[in-house]
């Protein structure tokens, strides 16, 4: 097996990965704010998070795995101002913040369900860890907070190297947004923030510095620290994290656990911060504020298997930017028709051969041994998913060797990809399109049809058939290499 080499945004280096606790990875992720369904942009952070997961376990380390909710303190502006995103959704919708949060927390499990993300060990809350946050604050507060009337305020000037991860701030934070009068630095942050006098707000608590809500980034740190403690293997999130959010955590860690500077990388809290790079899409429907903004259910309502936007999303490199095209997705849902067919044809031949349970059977063949590696060695490059799914393809390509062998094979690289493949069919990978008029089994029936009206060589009926077909949406694929016969269009 390669060594595991992860790139450290930290650092900037692709480092050997060395666990804190031998034998253990531990790893906390950036997890949603639940004002809104998650985008399918969103989604790709915790695809990533998910295959690192998964790659953890696979080299055999025992994975605690830590996704907080964001019900609190997210604001519409990462520079201290604007409004709680939870409190403005919930006057907009006027609902309950809690009823907010729980609706949206659903719909971001039911996509992780969909995207066969696992679960982690632990989905942390913010809300429930108000007490310690509390208590976090009033210990770092001391030597490194100061009150202005809106709420505490971090001072960064009181650690060493404060932005090392962004590497974009200057020693005046320059390039920031100073929005609030009085920080003694434009890139301080609100670790309190106290409910303005003559405003309520659905979530507010009591604290030494009034009644309010707590920042945004002290959430993670409190978390992160209390369930995974500190100094911790691998902090996860997206790369605009990298920028605010993140360092902030970071000094944050550095106050509450009096460390020194970053050229120590677990000074930091996490020996290594990972960040996925952005999907793009140019129209501008990834922006929650427009109307029709891609959620992976809209996928879905057009036909797509949401396990098509996991394999577009693993056909990338997590730190190249994606750039999210329908045609992209179609190729990669018939990439992963292929994958599914061949592994259908593999299985086809087990049961004829009346094959045992297949087991560690790629064991005994060279072949399957060889793909292995170089599989293993892909991920082991900081989770080369496109050069692994090569490997895949290789391995259900190969002529030699028997169903054992590669079905084996095929389930365990499967661990590490989840795309399902050992379970998934043909039938599974037909999403029905929210906009068809017309059902599988009738289209079966008219196919059957058609197909009798041709064997007696009556074309009239047979192109009527399939000019009736055409008129409802279904495209009747003739000749098709994967033996798909139709699709909704
Ligand atoms: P949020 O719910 O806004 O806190 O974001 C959840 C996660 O999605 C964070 O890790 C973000 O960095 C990440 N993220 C936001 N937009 C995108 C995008 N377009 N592509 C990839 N990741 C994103
Ligand atoms: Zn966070």
């Amino acid at each position: 097996m390669s060594e595991l080499k992860l790139f450290n945004s930290l650092t900037r280096k692709l480092e050997t990965f060395q666990p804190v606790h031998s034998g253990e990875a531990r790893v906390y992720t950036c997890g949603p704010t639940v004002y809104n369904y998650p985008h399918i942009g969103n989604m790709r952070a915790y695809v990533f998070a998910d295959v690192l997961g998964r790659t953890l376990s696979w080299k055999g380390y025992k994975l605690t795995h830590v996704i907080n909710i964001t019900d609190v303190g997210h604001l519409t502006d990462d520079a201290d101002s604007g409004e709680d995103k939870l409190e403005k959704a919930a006057a907009e919708k006027a609902q309950s913040i809690w009823e907010i949060a729980r609706h949206y927390t659903e719909a971001y499990w039911a996509d992780v369900k969909a995207l066969n993300i696992r679960e982690p060990a632990k989905w942390s809350v913010a809300t429930d860890y108000i007490d310690e946050m509390l208590e976090f604050a009033k210990q770092i507060a001391p030597r490194h907070c100061y009150e202005l009337d809106s709420g505490l305020y971090f001072d960064v000037s009181t650690v060493d190297d404060y932005g090392r991860l962004a590497r974009a701030v200057t020693e005046e934070g320059e390039g920031r947004i100073e929005t609030v009068e009085g920080k003694r630095n434009a890139a301080d942050f609100a670790i309190w923030r106290k409910t303005p006098a003559g405003e309520t707000r659905q979530m507010e608590w009591d604290s030494p510095w009034g009644r309010g809500a707590p920042g945004w980034h002290l959430e993670c740190s409190v978390m992160g620290g209390k369930l995974l403690g500190f100094p911790f293997d691998i902090h996860t999130g997206g790369i605009d994290h990298r920028e605010i959010h993140h360092p902030n955590e970071i000094a944050q860690n550095q106050a509450f656990c009096c460390t020194n500077g970053l050229e120590v990388a677990e000074n930091s809290g996490a020996r290594i911060w990972m960040h996925n790079n952005f999907l793009v899409e140019r129209s501008g429907k990834m922006s929650k504020s427009s109307g029709e903004f891609l959620r992976l259910q809209l996928l879905i309502d057009k036909g797509y298997h949401p396990l098509a936007y996991r394999m577009m999303c693993l056909q990338a490199h997590y730190r190249s930017e994606l750039e999210f095209s329908w045609e992209g997705l179609q190729a990669a849902l018939t990439r992963l028709k292929r994958m599914v067919m061949a592994v259908r044809k593999w299985w086809a031949i087990h049961e004829e051969t009346g094959g045992p349970v297949y087991g560690d059977a790629w064991e005994r063949n060279g072949e399957t041994v060889a793909l292995l590696e170089r599989f293993d060695a892909a991920l082991a490059n900081d989770l080369n998913t496109a050069d692994a799914l090569t490997a895949l393809d290789e391995c259900l390509a190969l002529k030699r060797g028997d169903s054992n062998c590669i079905l084996s094979a095929v389930a365990r690289m499967d661990f590490v990809l989840g795309l399902n493949l050992i379970d998934l069919t043909r039938a599974d990978l037909r999403i029905r399109p929210k906009s068809a008029q017309i059902t599988e089994d009738e289209i079966e029936t008219a196919l059957a049809k058609r197909k009798e009206a041709r064997a007696a060589k009556d074309f009239a009926t047979s192109d009527a058939i399939r000019d009736d077909l055409a008129a409802k949406g279904v495209e009747v694929m003739d000749g098709d290499p994967l033996g798909w016969e139709w699709k909704l269009a």
